[in-house]
């Protein structure tokens, strides 16, 4: 069983953890480093970006997280974990950090002040590497979220909005090992986008242990 982390210092954990499980991952929270060391995958729940920022610090938790990401971790960010996993944000706070990973810069708060939340069906570019297997649209709900302002070469975008003043906006992405949606797929029955990510840290653990049993000669 893959073993996936839900960084659990603030947010809405118990959902991913739900979700993880539903999938025959053994899902776990992580709060301290050496939890940390243990996962094959972590989900960055949605929260409060600026408190899981200083939590995050608090904990002794961001330089393993930094180090783990930077080594190829694989780590789904939702909303707030899609801040925290992006490399700029817009107009940030001198004050509030990210972890970082993704060539991506976010606007918090994007949709602004009058529309808190709202839910819409979008077109998802499902992986086909990927054995999850899923199709068609997905039913995103938005809880002030973030937006992807600007995307690096590397970054496969996977979701736009798809109508209102918004559209076109990039709501979803992947770049690597790290995935992240400004939306929230852990508060529905639907499993697809969380199945993605199982995904992703099923081939990354075989990778793993393939180069652990042929390691290459000099
Ligand atoms: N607005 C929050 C932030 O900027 C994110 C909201 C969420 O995760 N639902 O951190």
């Amino acid at each position: 069983l893959p073993r996936i982390g839900v960084l659990a210092v603030q947010g809405d954990v118990r959902e991913h953890l739900a979700a993880l499980s539903a999938l025959g991952a053994e899902a776990v929270t992580v709060r301290r480093p050496a939890e940390l060391e243990q996962v094959d995958g972590l989900v960055i729940p949605g929260g409060e970006s600026t408190v899981m920022d200083k939590l995050v610090r608090a904990f002794d938790l961001r330089e393993p997280l930094v180090r783990r990401i930077r080594e190829g971790l694989p780590v789904y960010g939702s909303c707030a974990g899609m801040i925290m996993l992006a490399d700029r944000i817009a107009d940030g706070r001198p004050d509030q950090q990210t972890l970082g990973g993704l060539d991506i810069t976010v606007r918090r708060n994007a949709f602004g002040r009058q529309v808190d939340s709202f839910e819409q069906d979008l077109d998802y570019a499902w992986s086909d590497t990927a054995s999850s297997g899923a199709t068609g649209t997905v039913h995103a709900v938005f809880i002030r979220a973030p937006w992807v302002e600007q995307a690096g070469p590397d970054v496969q975008v996977l979701a736009r909005v798809s109508e209102g003043a918004a559209a076109g906006r990039i709501v979803a992405v992947r770049q690597g090992n790290l995935m992240a949606t400004s939306f929230h797929p852990e508060v529905g029955a639907d499993r697809r986008i969380h199945a993605e990510f199982v995904s992703i840290v099923r081939a990354h653990r075989l990778q793993q242990s393939d180069a652990r049993q042929s390691p290459e000669r000099e």
